[in-house]
């Protein structure tokens, strides 16, 4: 029996995991995916939001640039990366201008500091390559990057060392309410808990459905993201966002945490909760936004392309509420602004806790910080070689294009990674320009020997995307070696 059982394993999932283990709570985690963030919140532009975007009188206002501010100290604690690189906001038409002065004011109200409005030849001295046809921006220095998968590995492992459950692999099929507690089935066995957080991301309307505690809907609106070659580093150093239209904040230039520039998202709404394809028309109308502000940008700069899906809700807000159902809370319809309110989510939801049901004591002794992947292509020369003599994996190159050795990728295989997706997004090993080309099989040797299984069974991300084929009908015979 847990005291709290969250539903999903998203950025929201672990943040809520690792506040709660503060507390003396038996507490678990399920997770449909064969690892934590592999939903939206492995999918998204990775900004850290400046705190001025969102409009005032809803919960993604209240919580931005809350959010926004916890970033910092949780990057030193939980060791991924963070980078302060700040936000242009650019008018390229007159009509354009009265948009920047009212965000302004927005963020002014709501204590974002530094918001500055710059001309064309700030602009240009800044970011030269961007288009001279800019009439103003709004510089905000407080927007941030990180990679939002470092964030879930880094934010669960700290939840686990503090004693949360992790079941990964575990979709919740069905919720069974008996007296007070609930009854959770999934395919690799039942739990039982007395309250559930819903926090299954696409899928949450889905989980609450299943206890009757559905009091909202979620549709997909899909977002094409485009990462260019390393050629392009520096093309840009600030966030590049245009005015925004309806229903997103339009095509930005992502200047990345671990630097090379990434182009996107596109906004689609779309049926299909499943559906993380690519398109030309996509990559179309990204290029064709994207170059209209920085004409030096094209298609075939594009290394690799992914597309996220956003869950929208009715009222467009985050809803983080009890539902009908005793002891069953939704956290869900969480779009922009989610990664960058995740943080001040999980604390927001522990309050609700301890004004309704839960007792909650601080544990005597909480861990708030863990030791983080070492880094090989960020040591200096003097530390490489001692690194190499404490332990010679670090000798071995694995990925040569992001000068990944051994040593790291068996470390994020000792940290929870399955699949070659884990150890790429845990130590960036396949992430560099040929994405894979060179390291793939080494990585299936490593994760295989690791788990002691065949390679047929080593997966890009869980079953279904399996890499190679197992064939028991073909014998080799000698004379085709
Ligand atoms: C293209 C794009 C760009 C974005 N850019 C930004 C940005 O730059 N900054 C920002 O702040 N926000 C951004 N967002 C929004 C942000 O990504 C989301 O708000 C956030 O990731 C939502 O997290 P989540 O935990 O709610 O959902 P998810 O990450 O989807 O997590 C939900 C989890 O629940 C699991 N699950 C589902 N059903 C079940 C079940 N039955 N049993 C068990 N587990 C289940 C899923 O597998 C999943 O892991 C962007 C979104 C998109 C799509």
């Amino acid at each position: 029996m847990y005291d709290v059982i969250i539903v999903g394993g998203g950025i929201i999932g672990c943040a809520l995991a690792r506040e709660l283990s503060r507390y003396n709570v038996r507490l678990a985690l399920l997770e449909k995916e064969v690892e934590v963030g592999f939903g939206t919140s492995k999918t998204n532009s990775g900004i850290i939001h400046a705190g001025h975007h969102s409009p005032p009188g809803t919960l993604k206002g209240q919580f931005e640039w809350s959010g926004n501010q916890l970033w910092g100290d949780l990057a030193k604690e939980l060791k991924f990366g963070f980078k302060h690189i700040g936000e242009l906001l650019i008018a390229q038409k007159r009509e354009d201008l009265q948009y920047l002065e009212n965000l302004k004011k927005q963020g002014d109200s709501r204590g974002v500091t530094g918001l500055e409005m710059w001309g064309p030849k700030r602009i240009q001295k800044e970011e030269p390559n961007l288009s001279h046809t800019i009439l103003k921006a709004l510089h905000a220095p407080t927007a941030a990057v990180i990679n939002p998968y470092e964030a879930c590995f880094g934010l669960i492992e700290c939840a686990k060392q503090n004693g949360l459950e992790l079941f990964c692999d575990h979709p919740v099929q069905s919720i069974k309410r008996e007296r007070d507690n609930f009854s959770i089935a999934t395919p690799r066995g039942s739990f039982r808990a007395r309250i559930i957080l819903n926090a299954a991301g696409l899928f949450a309307d889905h989980v609450a459905a299943m206890v009757g505690a559905k009091t909202f809907s979620i549709s997909p609106r899909k977002g094409e993201e485009y990462l260019l070659d390393r050629r392009l580093q520096g093309i840009v150093t600030h966030l590049i966002f245009p005015t925004p239209t309806a229903t997103s904040k339009g095509v930005l230039i992502i200047p990345t945490v671990d630097g090379p520039t990434m182009v996107g998202p596109t906004a689609e709404d779309i049926d299909d909760r499943e559906d993380l394809s690519t398109s030309y028309s996509g990559a179309a109308d990204v290029f064709a936004a994207v170059r209209k502000t920085c004409p030096a940008i094209s298609e075939r700069d594009t290394i690799t392309e992914f597309a996220g899906l956003r869950a929208v809700s009715e009222s467009n807000d985050f809803i983080i509420k009890r539902s009908p159902v005793k002891n069953f809370y939704n956290i869900a319809g969480i779009q922009s602004p989610g990664l960058t309110a995740a943080p001040v989510i999980a604390t927001y939801v522990i309050n609700m806790l301890r004004d309704n049901d839960l007792s909650l004591v601080k544990k005597q002794t909480w861990k708030a910080d863990i030791d983080g992947p070492p880094r090989f292509a960020a040591m200096s020369p003097k530390d490489r070689k001692a690194a190499i003599h404490k332990d010679s994996a670090f000798g071995q190159i694995v990925c040569r294009c992001e000068l990944v050795t051994e040593a790291e990728v068996l470390y994020a295989i000792k940290h929870g990674a399955r699949t070659l997706d884990g150890v790429k997004f845990r130590v960036r090993a396949g992430m560099g320009r040929c994405q894979g080309g060179f390291c793939t099989t080494r990585l299936m040797d490593l994760l295989a020997q690791a788990d002691e299984i065949p390679l047929s069974e080593i997966t890009k991300r869980g079953k279904g995307s399996e890499i190679c084929i197992q064939r028991h009908d073909i014998i080799p015979k000698k004379d085709d070696r």
